[in-house]
């Protein structure tokens, strides 16, 4: 539902009121997706700008609605923050990557770290770094072998949150932030929390070619991350010119429709086959 600015006091408080109705009734239903298992991780392959290898993995939840069809996150996710229910459905992402990723190890496939998304509720909420490590403990994967990535926000609190990484880090977990570019960003937040990568948005990659200040941010952001020693990914990749320019602004990794969509599991294994 769109609430838009400038429509009038009738239309809007209508939207509201069915967008609060549907809203209930979402989250009614993603309680019952829980139950009845209908979420699914999708895989999204991220390749070394250098070698052309694959070097890592985004998870990305997709739910197997039954009269829906297959729904992005974007129409559940924001809900499920709102209502609590992220908790239930993050922890099932993270143990779900760990135990696909160590089936894949125990197949004796070639794998790379399996990144999962972490919204800041879920971090507010919880105990995270224990959360994680009783879910590594129970299926087994190696920490190295998981990233988690978390999107910067004006909301957090520095120290709490510094608290917490240093924890998960300590582990040997990497951690990424999401959607760099676009928040709350500030040298000082990227020197005390311990972070080993960025990824940069991709609103600046996608006309990166065409706007000149997003070159400029681009080509910034990497300088800047590399004195820092962080890695950098670059999301949404989906043209060969993108990919050179970035190669050319020594961009480690990148993402996007270019190389590979997020694909289902048994397709990702196929993939990790053939490297
Ligand atoms: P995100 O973390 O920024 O994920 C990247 C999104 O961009 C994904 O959308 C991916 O499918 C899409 N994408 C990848 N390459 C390209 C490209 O070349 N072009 C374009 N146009 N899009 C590309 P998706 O899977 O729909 O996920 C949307 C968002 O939902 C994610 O954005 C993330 O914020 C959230 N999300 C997904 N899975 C989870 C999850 O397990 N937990 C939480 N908390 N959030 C999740
Ligand atoms: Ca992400
Ligand atoms: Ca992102
Ligand atoms: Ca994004």
């Amino acid at each position: 539902v769109k609430e838009t600015a400038g429509d009038n006091i009738l239309i809007y408080s209508e939207e509201w009121n069915n967008s609060s109705y549907e809203r209930l009734k979402l989250q009614h239903e993603i309680h019952r997706a829980i139950q009845k298992h209908e979420f699914e991780l999708y895989y999204q392959p991220q390749y070394d700008l250098l070698e052309g290898q694959i070097v890592g993995v985004e998870a990305l939840i997709r739910w197997n609605h039954p009269t829906k069809g297959m729904l992005s996150p974007i129409h559940f996710i924001p809900i499920a923050e709102e209502s609590g229910l992220i908790v239930p459905i993050g922890e099932w992402v993270i143990r779900e990557a760990c135990r696909q990723n160590k089936e894949w190890l125990d197949e004796g496939l070639p794998i790379v770290p399996v990144a999962v998304n972490l919204s800041i509720r879920q971090f507010i909420r919880n105990d995270m770094s224990l959360q994680i490590s009783k879910i590594l403990e129970e299926t087994g994967l190696p920490p190295q072998y998981l990233d988690i990535e978390i999107t910067e926000s004006m909301s957090i609190d520095i120290n709490e949150m510094n608290q917490k990484l240093i924890e998960i880090s300590e582990m040997g977990v990497g951690i990424s932030v999401d959607d760099f570019g676009t928040g709350y960003s500030s040298f000082h937040y990227l020197k005390a929390l311990p972070i080993n990568r960025l990824k940069i948005d991709r609103s600046f990659v996608t006309d990166i070619l065409h706007e000149k200040s997003h070159a400029e941010i681009v080509s910034a952001i990497i300088a800047m991350a590399h004195k820092l020693n962080l890695q950098v990914i670059a999301e949404g990749v989906e043209t060969d010119e993108q990919l050179e320019f970035l190669r050319t602004l020594q961009c480690d990794e990148i993402q996007g429709y270019l190389k590979s969509p997020p694909v289902p599991s048994s397709f990702f294994q196929k993939l990790l086959c053939s490297a």
